[in-house]
């Protein structure tokens, strides 16, 4: 299957002069800067860099994988955001979504005024390729997002491959959770599919939400209109500086081993969650937070608050049922107490 990026981009976008700095075309690192209006005193005062080239590299180098085929967003949620400024045209096209799934697609759609179709996930939590099939020769949609590991549901979903095979449009993978599963990342298949767009994060395996730095993998051709439409510097250098200390060995090595102690922990919870009365189902997770149904989610939450212990009450998208984000073991023991206390 043979698929034209340039047929899926919004014509503006197309034919785009995206904003640049003399600094572009400046391959050295130690010029006499007087082209971008900074001041020259002070430890913060020149512009990061708007490629994060150092970053590219490091990532590059982990993952086997081309810095041209990697983009930074600030956070997941600007690649997300971005997707849907690159390929849809407002008032006119389509995204669909498998709900419930991550609330942000849905924002972005209205901020961007593009139509969102939402299919239900079956039972089980997993596409029901019979209701979908029609969809696929629609021609105003553009972006299909499929979020594996599922918020708020923790599963991974299946047939992924399926839709890869049969949509000319753009897949958008969402993996924020993909280090904690077990499951095999899609990163890998972006050369064979120059339609889709693997979205990772540092906030979730890596610990680090408050520096807000997500990662695209996608085909060279979907990079450069990212880099095409992105705000000039969207990524801080206090921020790029976290990133770049947070890519070594030694690190990696942590990040692993804190994987596997929230795993653990994650074993240990749903072990204690069992024994409660009041849990009445807890569903197959394959991220670091649990979707449990129980007896009153509104209730429950609402007496969890008062013991200053926050959970996310999903009641409104999934009936009585709460998103338990697994804590260190002392936060978990404190829920279990509180939650043994309300029975
Ligand atoms: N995707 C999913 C599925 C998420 O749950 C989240 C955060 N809750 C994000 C993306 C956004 O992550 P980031 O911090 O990288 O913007």
């Amino acid at each position: 299957m043979k698929i034209d990026i340039q047929k899926l981009v919004r014509k503006n976008i197309l034919n785009l002069k995206p904003y640049s700095s003399a600094r572009d075309e400046f391959e050295g690192e130690n010029g006499i800067f007087l082209d971008a209006n900074e001041n020259p005193f002070g430890v913060l005062n020149r512009y990061p860099d708007p490629y994060q080239k150092r970053i590219k590299q490091k990532l590059s180098v982990i993952n086997q994988i081309s810095a041209d085929n990697i983009f930074l967003g600030n956070g997941s949620d600007e690649v997300i955001d971005l997707a849907f400024r690159i390929f849809c045209e407002p008032g006119e096209d389509k995204v669909l979504t498998f709900s419930p799934t991550y609330g942000m697609y849905e924002v972005s759609a209205n901020i961007n005024d593009v139509e969102l179709i939402n299919l239900d996930l079956n039972n089980n939590f997993q596409i029901n390729l019979e209701t979908f099939k029609p969809y696929l020769n629609d021609e105003n949609l553009k972006i299909i997002f499929i979020c594996s590991p599922n918020n708020p549901t923790g599963n991974s979903i299946q047939n992924i491959e399926y839709i890869l095979e049969n949509f000319n449009g753009i897949i958008f993978i969402d993996e924020a959770y993909i280090d904690f599963s077990p499951e095999e990342s899609f990163k890998n298949k972006i050369k064979k599919y120059p339609n889709l767009i693997v979205s990772q994060t540092f906030s979730k395996a890596w610990g680090m939400a408050s520096v807000r730095v997500g990662i695209a993998y996608a085909s060279e051709e979907i990079i450069k209109f990212y880099n095409k439409t992105k705000p000039p510097y969207n990524i801080s250098q206090l921020n790029q500086n976290e990133v770049l200390n947070a890519l070594n060995d030694e690190n990696i090595r942590l990040v692993q081993d804190d994987i596997k102690l929230i795993l653990n922990e994650k074993k240990l919870l749903i072990q204690s969650l069992k024994e409660l009365k009041l849990v009445k189902k807890i569903f197959p997770s394959d991220a670091n937070f649990i979707l449990i149904e129980v007896e009153n989610a509104d209730l429950i939450y609402q007496k969890l608050v008062e013991e200053n212990v926050i959970v996310r009450n999903r009641n409104s998208v999934i009936k009585n049922c709460l998103r338990v984000t697994v804590g260190s073991p002392e936060e978990n023991l404190k829920l279990i107490e509180t939650l043994k206390s309300i029975i």
